[in-house]
């Protein structure tokens, strides 16, 4: 029988390319989304995969959502923590709120998310959990404290509950891609991308979402079994620490 995966923010963006490239693999595929459902249902018409709305902030939505996806596609196989948004100011400027908003999105999300699908997956002795971080939680980022610190914080959630699964066959693996080509990037002026974007990375180009999406078509595959706890650095040589 076909694995289920769920995708946080599979609707768009990155997400979007994980979801497809999980429903080419095989698995029957769950995309979650907040709030656009206008992009939600033009996803679901061109892929024909199935679309969920619920906030990652809330842990009772999670388990709500959880088990609407359980009862129509089956357990979850592999969860993909993707969903992420960035606030960015200065810290002198930055508000509570604006802190707060990212942190329960980024870093909270990830439990609210994977807590109710862990204890399945440890009955099932099986599951995959691959978390969508980012260069800023390695390397820092002036801005983006609140991201900079999910992003970090998702990383030692990834650690520790590797541990925690390893003898339950559960991976559990972390992603950092670095500037991919997606709307955000899009807003960004041909004259930054080409004097202070494109020259801190090697390679000398953004990287693509289906270039991520194969980073998770990967760690949720039986060849990556022995891999847990790690992280992934997708990011064209820009940060290598
Ligand atoms: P997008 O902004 O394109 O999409 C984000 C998705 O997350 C959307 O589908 C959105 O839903 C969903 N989402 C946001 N907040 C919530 C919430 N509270 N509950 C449920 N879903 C939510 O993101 P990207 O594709 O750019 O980024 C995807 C991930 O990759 C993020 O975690 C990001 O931090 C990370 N990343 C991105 C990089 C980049 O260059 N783009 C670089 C490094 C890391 P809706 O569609 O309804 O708005």
């Amino acid at each position: 029988m076909a694995r289920t995966a769920i995708v946080t923010g599979g609707v768009r963006g990155i997400g979007a390319s994980i979801a497809k490239a999980l429903k080419a693999a095989g698995y029957q595929v769950a995309a979650t989304y907040a709030g656009q459902d206008d992009a939600a249902n033009a996803f679901r018409q061109e892929t024909g995969i199935s679309v969920y709305k619920w906030d990652v902030r809330s842990y009772d939505a999670c388990v709500a959502g959880i088990a609407k996806v359980e009862a129509e596609l089956g357990p979850v196989d592999v969860l993909v923590n993707n969903a992420g948004i960035t606030r960015d100011a200065m810290f002198h400027k930055m508000p509570p709120e604006q802190w707060k908003e990212v942190i329960d999105t980024n870093l909270t999300g990830l439990f609210n998310m994977t807590r109710p699908v862990w204890e399945g997956m440890r009955e099932r002795g099986f599951g995959r959990i691959i978390n969508i971080s980012s260069i800023n939680g390695q390397k820092g980022q002036a801005g983006q404290a609140n991201y900079s610190a999910a992003k970090a914080g998702d990383l030692g959630f990834t650690r520790a509950l590797a541990q925690e699964g390893a003898r339950k066959g559960i991976t559990v693996n972390a992603i950092c891609p670095g500037y991919i080509n997606t709307a955000m990037m899009a807003t960004i002026s041909e004259d930054v991308m080409q004097k202070h974007i494109l020259p801190q990375i090697p390679v000398g180009r953004l990287g693509e979402p289906d270039e991520i999406a194969r980073c998770v078509v990967f760690l949720a595959s039986d060849d990556a079994a022995f891999i847990t706890g790690s992280t992934l650095t997708a990011n064209g040589g820009q940060y290598m620490g």
